[in-house]
């Protein structure tokens, strides 16, 4: 490895999470694996041929962009944007045979326009908004006037109906759900039918089985990341955040530890130093309530964290040396920091832990345990590889 620091991803980890939400919903609801935040850090190119293999249906993302670089590897997935894509850009969205989201008519009204002039007939899902008051069209009859009108344009399809929870309470959830199946029930009376109605992001999908319709839109779940309250599923957190020792040090009592001597020992103390910063996506905040796992034993983060690097305290783990093993994240079996405890310490939650991942940490992909694809955008194409003899 040309880096130390660098994040594991464990290919059968997240297939096996997909296998067990496919087994829980059963083989009749649709899993359209939400894949948007680069697989919300795990790499969405390499993470999509493992979830279509072992039970997606879909690929959702939230932007063009996304799906475009997903569809340049996959020509045969569907892909569907679950966000805006502006009326001048939608052209992209037809022409490489991507899902649009819509939330009006004018959407709509040009995307069938494309589908005439380029002799397609682009795909749809409509968004209905039940009180999220993010997109959607607004829950009233007027709303269902226009889709009707929206469902019976030539060019167009469709192919679902949609909306999303805010999760607020479980009496909320409800009327959220009944105001989407209140509007579906009138849309199909007129005779416009969906082949996908869905509303359940993860959680959703696992505490409220009676909500899950045709389709489930997980993402945490697919990670092994547990929000759910009500049910368990048997998952397990995909990636380890991963380093080695680059220093080894002992300070005396007094003495000042990184920027503005921030930090004073309180005592004698041996630091190590490990190559991990703020720019490798460990936040800043974990200054005084971030640990980090040596020899199975927690260190804490002493001192501000720098950018690139940062000290831990190992006064109390024994012949800590250079080049050894550092799990910043990592399973609960190794004592490590898990995803969930890391982010109550830093105050943010799991999901925004995990898109915090740059670009010059490499991403080491295991199958069977092994590494199997090595991936430093920052190296010419195949380097990593030639240097892991891959
Ligand atoms: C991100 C997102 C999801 C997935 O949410 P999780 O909580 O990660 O399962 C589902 N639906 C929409 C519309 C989203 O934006």
């Amino acid at each position: 490895m040309l880096r130390d620091t660098y994040i594991e991803v464990d290919l059968d980890r997240l297939a096996d999470n997909v296998e067990q939400i496919r087994k829980r919903i059963g083989p009749d609801v649709a899993i359209a694996a939400v894949v948007k935040a680069d697989a919300y850090g795990h790499g969405s190119k390499t993470c999509a041929q493992t979830i279509m293999e072992h039970g997606g249906d879909y690929l959702a993302v939230a932007t063009l962009t996304e799906a475009l670089e997903l569809r340049g590897t996959y020509p045969q997935y569907p892909i569907l944007i679950m966000g805006y894509t502006s009326n001048e850009n939608l052209r992209y969205v037809v022409e490489n045979h991507i899902t649009q989201c819509i939330f009006n008519e004018e959407q709509a009204l040009r995307l069938n326009e494309l589908g005439q002039e380029l002799g397609m007939k682009p795909k749809v899902h409509i968004k209905y908004d039940t009180g999220f008051h993010r997109l959607g069209f607004p829950d009233c009859d007027e709303s269902v006037e226009t889709i009707k009108r929206i469902a019976k344009l030539p060019f167009l399809e469709c192919e679902g109906i949609f909306s999303h929870f805010a999760l607020a309470n479980d009496e909320e959830n409800h009327r959220q759900f009944y105001a989407l199946q209140t509007a579906v029930k009138k849309l199909e009376e007129a005779g416009c039918h969906f082949r996908y109605r869905h509303i359940c992001d993860s959680i959703a999908a696992i505490d409220y089985p009676e909500f899950r319709l045709d389709m489930i839109r997980p993402g945490a779940i697919l990670y092994g990341m547990k929000s759910f309250r009500k049910n368990d599923l048997d998952i397990h957190q995909v990636i380890r955040f991963v380093t080695k020792v680059a220093y080894v040090q002992d300070i005396k009592k007094g003495d000042g530890v990184s920027y503005n001597y921030k930090y004073k020992a309180p005592r004698d103390m041996r630091l190590a130093t490990i190559p991990v910063g703020y720019a490798d996506g460990y936040p800043r905040n974990m200054y005084e309530v971030g640990e980090v796992t040596i020899h199975g034993q927690r260190a804490k983060v002493v001192g501000v964290l720098c950018m690139d690097q940062c000290m831990v305290d190992v006064t109390d783990i024994p012949d800590v040396r250079e080049g050894d093993e550092v799990i910043l994240y990592g399973d609960e079996s190794e004592n490590a920091v898990t995803f969930a405890e890391a982010a109550l310490k830093c105050g943010t939650n799991k999901n925004e832990l995990l898109c915090r991942f740059t670009r010059r940490t490499p991403k080491v992909y295991l199958k069977g345990g092994k590494p199997f694809k090595i991936l430093n955008p920052l190296l010419p194409d195949g380097m990593e590889e030639k240097e892991c003899g891959l």
